[in-house]
């Protein structure tokens, strides 16, 4: 047998075919064999997780980090302490927050600056479509660029402005000439615009008067603007943090198409509901917004039938200032979820009460995530030849979420109070142990994945 750096072993080890007893044999920090439970010769360190699941890291392709330019708002630091107590091992940031925004080669030099040497989880980056920097699209992709974000809305900064269909003919062609993809936020502004009239003399505080200033026609319109262009187009588009039930049907019809389409939806879509959210608890507020109960079951059944083909954070945060929970104004405070460490519990906790399984969360967190991403050749999956990016943890242990054991930096969230299931008990990232029951352990091995 070929000398081995580490052996993680345990009677649930999820791939994609299985969950079996079974050795994970890693070296160089590359799973070199997934070998039989008691494959395990003693003079190779050992790990023996017991009867906890053994399931490839979490790749979140969502993630907004915010630094340089806004690192009070996060940073790459807690951003990726967090991700790394919650198993995730690589995450993708956003393009835009963070100033100077990834729209420009000096931009994404900056922002390469600002995580080197920060990271405790492997981290890749987002370039950014705005009007006018289609020039600089090729150099941001040769750079290392996982591909690209655009808004058809205001983004909420002014540094990242949205773009228009003209816009997007202009640099559609760019990106798909390269095998790059477009990922979306699907939003129009008309229908937004239109809701304002409505809203005069509405209460700020009642989550209703927020629901109704962002309609499911904006939506559903900018989902329809999409389906148009990747049929003309054939370029690569990904639909980020899908709300709107009603573009299901189009959806749907567009993957029966075949057309080169993909989507996403978050964990706070298909865990709150409107309904139920507290006059005043702009915690809650992202946009699209949360929606009905009714909607988030839609949500569920899109993810079973494979409409819908991962989730994703969307970890947005804010000082706490900008939340405004004083006054409470749904209307005036920051849209934005911080969540990024309670993914794998949130998700768990309601997918096993739906019926679904393990392999289903690997595929929505990590396998599905890592191809958008263009990693699927070395993240995502617990195969011979992978990264050895795995989680150890416990699938029927319980814990509530407090603000005292969040590591990422602003401690507000929806999911206080929440009891989760599925408490993690280790993150390898490549091999190497970096969390492991409330400690922190390696110190930033993280990885910038630029090529
Ligand atoms: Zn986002």
């Amino acid at each position: 047998m070929e000398s081995l750096d580490l052996i993680i072993r345990s009677h649930r080890v999820v791939t994609p075919e299985t969950i079996e007893p079974a050795s994970v044999h890693i070296r160089d920090s590359i799973i070199v064999a997934l070998a039989g439970w008691d494959e395990a010769p003693s003079h190779v360190a050992l790990v023996d997780a017991g009867d906890a699941v053994v399931m490839p890291g979490l790749v979140d392709t969502h993630v907004h980090v915010n630094e340089p330019g806004r690192t009070q708002w996060e940073g790459f630091a807690t951003a990726t302490r967090g991700a790394a107590a919650c198993g995730v091992t690589t995450l993708v940031d956003m393009p835009l927050n963070s100033i100077p925004p990834t729209t420009t080669q000096a931009g994404f030099a900056a922002k390469r600056a600002a995580a080197q040497g920060q990271c405790w989880i492997d981290v890749a980056f987002w370039g950014g479509v705005v009007p006018g920097n289609t020039p600089e699209l090729a150099f941001l992709l040769a750079a290392g660029v996982r591909g690209f974000k655009c808004f058809l809305v205001p983004s909420g900064v002014e540094e990242f402005s949205h773009v228009t269909e003209a816009n997007l003919r202009e640099a559609v062609p760019e990106l798909s000439a390269r095998g790059s993809v477009l990922l979306v936020h699907a939003e129009v502004p008309e229908p937004i615009e239109n809701a304002a009239a409505s809203l005069v003399g509405s209460n700020p505080q009642d989550y209703q008067t927020f629901l109704r200033s962002r309609p499911r026609a904006s939506e559903n319109e900018a989902v329809a603007l999409m389906v148009r262009l990747c049929r003309e187009t054939r370029a690569r588009v990904h639909i980020v943090h899908l709300s709107s039930a009603d573009t299901l049907p189009l959806l749907r019809a567009a993957r029966d198409e075949g057309l080169p389409l993909t989507v996403e939806t978050c964990p706070h879509y298909l865990t709150f509901a409107a309904e139920e959210i507290p006059d005043g608890a702009t915690r809650y507020k992202c946009c699209p917004p949360v929606r009905e109960r009714e909607n988030r079951e839609q949500l569920w059944g899109a993810l079973k039938e494979g409409v819908i083909d991962m989730v994703v954070s969307d970890h947005s945060p804010c000082t706490p200032a900008l939340k405004l929970e004083e006054t409470g104004d749904f209307l005036q405070a920051w849209g934005g979820i911080a969540a990024l460490q309670f993914t794998l519990p949130v998700m768990w906790t309601g997918a096993q009460a739906r019926g679904f399984g393990l392999r289903q969360l690997t595929q929505w967190m990590s396998g599905a995530p890592a191809q958008l991403a263009g990693l699927d050749k070395r993240k995502g999956r617990l195969a011979r030849g992978y990264d050895a990016d795995i989680v150890v943890w416990h699938p029927e242990k319980e814990f509530k979420v407090v603000p005292e054991d969040i590591y990422f930096r602003h401690k507000l969230t929806p999911y206080t109070g929440m009891n989760l299931r599925g408490v993690v008990e280790a993150t390898y990232v490549r091999g190497i142990k970096v969390y492991g029951q409330g400690q922190f352990i390696a110190n930033t091995p993280g990885a910038l994945l630029t090529s």
